[in-house]
């Protein structure tokens, strides 16, 4: 029988490691957060055995009446969450979202227009490494290098000029909020859709702490594992449906709604049988983000971005557009109050991480080090928030963070800074 099977240790031993690794540390990858234990449990449940290719309703497998509720509490629960009027909760991640938009959007050839990736950008949107970029034609807009901010004109003038099918807004390191109205106007000009990638800051926008994209964007994508906090994945949404601008018509030839294309585009355009335990999990996610602890939650999530980035500042470092809008910053490490002192995204990531603090190098814009190297690093929020921090623990953590780069050869140094963390942290139990 299935109780008799041997245990793996070999895993379950290193998921107790890793499970260690994230309670002691301090970890401010901006696209990480710790899920709640129910939202676990769904992940891990007897769903995943089951197959139910189609959508709740209509599938092409038997035995999805228990699946279908589960999948259809998702939508609904979701849709009520951002004000959609419409979703699909089965993508497998953030970029298998974006991948069925382009296919239900686009032809191969087509040109898309997204935020440059050496900018803050994400792969998915055009980067000649992806599909998005292989596929289709991908030319870019970015940030201006005196005040790494988007310069709106510039993208209208772009614009005009390129005409692209799909214009792109969202981005995996850029601190400041998207003028999405703005946006839909240079769409609307060269009849472009306009799509909005909201993977970093969905929570966010939930809440109503930055401008609404739902008004403006004709398709909005996110993952639903970063600020959202629930498991990995990604989802598709609108608040208004319409008809297809490409004359694709029904077997009846009636004109097909955008969903429906939608729909295809995820399975059977990109995706097979869904993960049905993995939706159960965003369910259980979305009904923890629709609680007021969530909005709290958010709320600080924001407060604890601004008072780490004015600690940056006022320890002298470069933080790209001068502050934050969201739950990350972009740290510019090439100078600190205008002193070199040979630092690069690289070293910083690999001395931090001594130290238990897990951040990633990044490339900043106009960076003159390769990507395997960077000039930069990006800190979030998010995850620190879940386990309790607030404004007042965050010039601890930047002081923690200057005090081990400022002496990233001295190893005792950087032990000690370790021995503190791996103490402080106790303070904020995790999964106890
Ligand atoms: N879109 C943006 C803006 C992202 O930042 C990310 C992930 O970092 C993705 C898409 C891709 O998500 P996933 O890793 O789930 O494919």
């Amino acid at each position: 029988t299935l109780t008799s099977v041997e245990r793996d240790t070999t895993i379950f031993d290193l998921i107790n490691k890793e499970q260690h690794r994230q309670e002691s540390g301090i970890e401010l990858i901006a696209s990480e957060n710790f899920t709640s234990p129910q939202v676990m449990e769904a992940a891990g449940s007897v769903l995943t055995n089951k197959y139910a290719e189609g959508l709740p309703g209509k599938r092409y497998y038997g035995g999805c009446e228990v699946v279908d509720e589960i999948e259809q509490i998702a939508i609904d629960r979701l849709k009520s969450l951002f004000g959609a009027t419409w979703a699909n909760v089965q993508p497998h991640s953030g970029a298998q979202a974006n991948t069925a938009v382009f296919l239900a959007c686009l032809n191969p050839g087509d040109k898309i227009m997204g935020f440059n990736l050496a900018h803050g950008g994400h792969l998915s949107h055009g980067s000649p490494v992806n599909i998005s970029g292989k596929y289709f034609q991908p030319v870019f807009y970015g940030v201006e290098a005196e005040t790494g901010l988007i310069d709106w004109d510039k993208v209208e003038k772009q614009a005009l000029q390129e005409k692209p099918k799909l214009l792109i807004c969202g981005a995996s390191a850029y601190s400041r909020d998207w003028d999405y109205a703005r946006l839909r106007n240079i769409a609307d000009q060269v009849g472009a859709l306009l799509l909005a990638d909201i993977s970093h800051p969905a929570g966010l926008i939930a809440k109503g702490l930055l401008n609404d994209p739902f008004d403006h964007c004709h398709i909005v994508t996110t993952t639903t594992h970063k600020t959202l906090r629930g498991p990995r994945g990604g989802v598709i949404m609108m608040r208004n449906d319409f008809e297809n601008p490409f004359g694709i018509t029904t077997a009846k030839g009636k004109v097909r709604m955008m969903s429906s294309l939608l729909d295809s585009g995820v399975f059977p355009g990109t995706q097979g049988g869904p993960l049905e335990h993995i939706i159960a999990a965003k369910a259980i996610a979305f009904g923890e983000a629709l609680t007021d602890g969530y909005a709290n939650y958010a709320t600080q999530v924001a407060k604890n971005a601004q008072a780490m980035a004015t600690a940056f500042i006022d320890k002298g470092y470069k933080i790209i557009s001068g502050g934050t809008d969201n739950h990350l910053m972009l740290i510019d490490l090439r100078t600190k109050n205008g002193v070199d002192y040979g630092l690069t995204g690289r070293l910083a990531e690999n001395t931090l991480i001594k130290a238990d603090i897990t951040i990633n190098k990044n490339m900043v814009p106009f960076d003159d080090k390769s990507p395997m190297v960077t000039s930069g690093i990006r800190v979030g929020t998010a995850a620190i928030t879940t386990r309790g921090m607030v404004e007042s623990d965050m010039a601890r953590i930047v002081d923690l963070i200057d005090m081990v780069l400022m002496n990233h050869d001295q190893e005792a140094k950087i032990a000690s800074a370790k021995t503190e963390i791996n103490t402080w942290m106790k303070q904020f139990p995790l999964y106890v």
